[in-house]
């Protein structure tokens, strides 16, 4: 059986990711803390901890944006690059780091009632007022 192997990448490349194995559904999550953080909203990907490896992981800094999660990113160029539970054996990536073609699959849209009010949700995904449950 041939890995599935997906690489990608912060802005400026100081980061480099590779994941094998299968990647979960793209979240989309429209919660107050994704937007500020992406700009719009976040979206990501999950995958166990095992299945990624990590390039230049000495320039990603963690922001505590919770008691229970933190953030990744490239302390050189900012991009957005992890969301991290506390103890987790999974990491979530952000789906746009992922050089193209992606692969990837859209899943569902979480923490819809928190969405900024200038954007709306228009195509078929699941949708979710606050995490999925
Ligand atoms: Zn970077
Ligand atoms: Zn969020």
């Amino acid at each position: 059986m041939i890995a599935e192997i997906h690489t990608g990448s912060c802005l400026c490349g100081a980061v480099r990711l590779q994941t094998t194995g299968p990647r979960a559904a793209v979240v989309f999550c429209h919660c107050s803390q994704c937007r500020k953080q992406t700009g719009l909203h976040y979206a990501a990907t999950d995958v166990d901890l095992e299945q990624l490896q990590l390039e230049g992981e000495e320039h990603v800094r963690w922001y505590r944006s919770s008691d229970s999660a933190r953030r990744g990113f490239c302390s050189n160029c900012g991009s957005a690059l992890f969301w991290q539970s506390d103890g987790a054996d999974y990491i979530s990536i952000m789906a746009g780091a992922f050089d193209m073609p992606a692969d990837l699959k859209p899943g569902c849209h979480i923490y819809c009632t928190d969405k900024a009010d200038f954007y709306a949700l228009t195509d078929d995904l699941p949708k979710f007022d606050g995490n999925r449950s």
